[in-house]
């Protein structure tokens, strides 16, 4: 099958790893008969020295009309590049929040994952790591307290701010299809996070999830209290499988989750639409500290590729096998130099691609 991607590398060291992560789409191609043709776009600092804007209209159709989008990152060194000297709205994270907005992106899926060979990284005492975990956090991005109504006033003479936490139904339907689709690819279990015990927000949110839960009958649903939530993920991380949950407690969460697998250069992740379309990219920034070095790690973004395949192409044999080839890489004992340790072989950016497609 022919598919078309659209590609932002972006700044620091995204042009490095999306480029492993296009060699690694190049050779599923090849053994599973796909082609995948590449439309390279312009966003953060490079597009601002291109064009004078982060992400230009032009970019933004032409992401619009690929099957998905495979982002490095973007930014500098916010203190010495001159990119940070701009008003807000003309820097780097003004291309990202541009192109969340115009793609319609409302859910957030970050995967955390525990490999075997990483465990000594997981900050987590022993007999929990040793376990192993493999969980999914599914966060709605575009509601709640961060895009409701705000105001800071004088009331009776003391300072008064006011946050607004507001979700309609439809908003919780759309990302609950989201979350129960995502665990039918996976272990079929759900956690909808919440404070029903206090918020009406979180009442309508158990109510509608649960409405949705009956159309998919394979799906065990559970509902967690958000501090139950908190402290189960450094607990017992092992019981999760796709956590859903709303904007700010999916933010809090999603950091937590990852912070306990230990290395952000192996953390992927993807925001999608309502159709299949989404954007793929690594959860860490652009390391501007070890930028054209050929030394950062591209697993993420191979990991974020491997989703691209499974969620907006349906290519789940292809992810799969992206998939069981970083496992295999690692089991090998080869390592960047973020997730380096005693009795492993440090690598290169390149050298990890190229491990990496010898092993698919
Ligand atoms: P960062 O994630 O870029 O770096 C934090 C630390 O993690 C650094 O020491 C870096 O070397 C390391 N690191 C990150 N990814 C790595 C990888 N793949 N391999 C090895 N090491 C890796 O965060 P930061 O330093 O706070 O931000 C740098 C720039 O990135 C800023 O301009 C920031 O705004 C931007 N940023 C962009 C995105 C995005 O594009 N989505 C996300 C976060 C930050």
């Amino acid at each position: 099958m022919e598919f078309n991607l659209a590609v932002i590398k972006g700044d620091g060291i995204g042009p490095e790893v999306v480029s492993e992560a296009m060699k690694v789409l190049d050779k599923i191609g090849e053994k599973f008969g796909h082609t995948f043709h590449y439309d390279q776009l312009l966003m953060g600092g490079c597009s601002i020295d291109a064009t004078g804007v982060p992400l230009t209209d032009e970019a933004v159709a032409a992401a619009k009309k690929a099957d998905a989008v495979l982002l490095g990152s973007i930014g500098g060194n916010t203190s010495t590049s001159p990119w940070y000297q701009l008003p807000p709205n003309l820097r780097p994270e003004a291309g990202l929040l541009k192109i969340r907005k115009e793609l319609n992106l409302f859910a957030n899926l970050r995967p955390a994952l525990l490999y075997p060979e990483l465990r000594g990284a997981c900050p987590l005492k022993e007999e929990i790591s040793e376990k192993g975990f493999d969980m999914m956090i599914m966060r709605e991005l575009t509601g709640g307290l961060y895009f409701g109504e705000r105001e800071t006033k004088e009331v009776d003479g003391v300072m008064t701010a006011v946050d607004t936490l507001t979700y309609n139904e439809n908003e919780i339907r759309r990302i609950a299809i989201k979350g129960f689709d995502i665990a039918m690819k996976r272990r079929k279990k759900v956690t909808s996070v919440d404070k029903a015990n206090v918020l009406d927000s979180s009442r309508l949110w158990r109510k509608v999830v649960e409405e949705v839960a009956k159309d998919y009958p394979e799906v065990e649903l559970e509902h967690m209290l958000v501090d139950n939530a908190a402290m189960q993920l450094v607990k017992d991380p092992a019981q999760f499988d796709v956590i859903l949950t709303e904007n700010m407690f999916g933010d809090i969460l999603s950091d937590e989750a990852s912070m306990v697998t230990g290395s952000i250069g192996m953390l992927a992740s993807a925001s999608l639409n309502e159709t299949k379309f989404g954007m793929y990219e690594p959860s860490g920034g652009s390391a501007p500290d070890i930028a054209g070095q050929n030394k950062a790690n591209p697993i993420a973004t191979i990991l974020s590729a491997a989703m691209l395949l499974r969620f907006s192409l349906d290519l789940d044999k292809e992810a799969d096998a992206i998939e069981a080839a970083v496992k295999k890489v690692l089991e090998d004992g080869y390592r960047t130099c973020d997730i380096v340790s005693e009795g492993t072989t440090l690598v290169s950016t390149t050298e990890m691609g190229d491990l990496i497609c010898e092993r698919l």
